[in-house]
């Protein structure tokens, strides 16, 4: 079966084709467009290419579609594509300014360029059985009605490293129990024991932590929108309610200015006054910018805030797994998040950490309790093995 997935920004669009059937899956081609005006053009483009390529006898010759939506109004997981999707993209589109009118675009052009069952896979999905004490706001019930609680993103990002380092910790019970989490629940916990306690950070252009136990998400540094946690890369992240009247008044701001500010000039743009990209900022601080020094060190700060809580919240911790962009390739980041930790049994191995790794790998120093390990991350699979599924019914 052949299945694209599309991954759609507000102004980029990239895909993956996949050949997908039970007992295997292959990767057939992959592309992109920066810098899109017009989505409708750079999807015909990417079609007309996969034909030209020989991948497609045609555009009704892929079987599928997978999206990796972000968020919903009152849907989540693995669904249809279809116009209750769309609505739900539209219903909460003003949190998701970047990303829900984009998807929103690019499943109606995708309709109209070929016959293929379109799926969307929400990046909320992997915290649908977050404890509710854990996705709920102490705002008024009418707010909550209104959708205002934590949802958690980068879910398909999560669920991929939830199953990778439960394979490479040997708990295959687990591995099946992630496998089978869109289709059949968490279920009842797994026999085994002891628990497996994993907390992933995936650090990139945005950035969330997430506590999983026994492969089932607890929480998530990302709440009602991705404009939380983590500062981003150039988007704040978490912030008290009531700055944003303080600084409309002070700043004699509108509230979409106040906004905008929030989703493009903060983060970790904001705070360095260098770049939103964390090797520009890396560079500056060598050079002795402290503003540079003091983003990285915000980032480090809340990265570790973050793994202390869910490692507290789960009763303890058997892996820190690193992933995307930073958490792949920043072994000083990853160096100076596991700083001063070995009271915790956390203790990195600096000359296996200080290597590069384009594939998976552990970082842990002999005598950590914990484990520490890098695991570049895959979503587009995530989202072709949800499609693929979905396609079976
Ligand atoms: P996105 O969320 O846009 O997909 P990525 O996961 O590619 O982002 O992460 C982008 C971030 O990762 C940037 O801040 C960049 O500095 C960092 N990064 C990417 N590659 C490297 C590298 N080779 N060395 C250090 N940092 C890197």
């Amino acid at each position: 079966m052949k299945i694209l997935v599309a991954n759609l920004g507000s102004t980029s669009f990239k895909y993956r084709l996949f050949d997908m059937d039970a007992a295997s899956e292959r990767m057939l081609a992959k592309g992109g467009y920066e810098r899109v005006d017009d989505h409708g053009v750079a999807i015909a483009d990417a079609l007309e290419k996969l034909v030209a390529d020989g991948h497609l006898s045609s555009p009704d010759d892929l079987d599928g579609v997978g999206f990796k939506t972000v968020l919903g109004k009152d849907l989540s997981g693995c669904v249809p594509a279809d116009e209750k999707a769309l609505a739900a993209l539209d219903g909460l589109a003003a949190i998701a300014p970047a990303h829900n009118p984009a998807y929103a675009k690019g499943i109606r052009q995708f309709s109209k360029l070929t016959k293929a069952r379109l799926v969307a896979l929400f990046e909320t999905s992997f915290y649908q059985w977050v404890p509710e004490p854990a996705k709920r706001y102490a705002v008024p019930p009418s707010w909550h009605a209104a959708g205002i609680r934590r949802y958690g993103f980068h879910g398909a990002s999560h669920k991929f490293i939830a199953e990778r380092s439960a394979a490479l910790l040997d708990r295959r019970d687990i591995v099946e129990r992630v496998q089978q989490l869109y289709v059949k629940g968490p279920g009842p916990e797994p026999e085994r024991k002891p628990p497996l306690r994993v907390v992933s950070c995936h650090l990139g252009g945005s950035s969330s932590v997430t506590g999983i136990l026994n492969g089932v998400a607890i929480g998530s540094s990302m709440g009602l929108s991705p404009q939380s946690g983590l500062p981003q890369n150039n988007r704040v992240g978490d912030l008290d309610a009531m700055a944003i009247p303080l600084a409309m008044k002070e700043l004699g701001l509108t509230l979409e200015e106040a906004v905008q500010a929030l989703s493009k000039e903060g983060g970790l743009l904001g705070l360095s006054e260098v770049s939103n990209d964390l090797r520009d900022i890396d560079q500056a601080a060598e050079n002795g910018d402290s503003k540079a020094q003091l983003a990285i060190d915000h980032l480090i700060h809340s990265i570790r805030h973050y793994i202390g809580a869910y490692a507290f919240a789960m009763g303890g911790l058997d892996a820190i797994v690193f992933t995307a962009g930073i958490g792949e390739n920043q072994g000083s980041l990853r160096k100076a998040v596991c700083e001063g930790l070995e009271s915790f049994g956390i203790i990195i191995d600096d000359t296996a950490n200080a290597q590069k790794y384009s594939g998976e790998a552990f970082l842990q120093a002999e005598g950590s309790d914990v484990n520490i390990l890098v695991i570049p991350t895959n979503e587009e699979l995530v989202v072709a093995r949800e499609t693929w599924r979905q396609l079976q019914k």
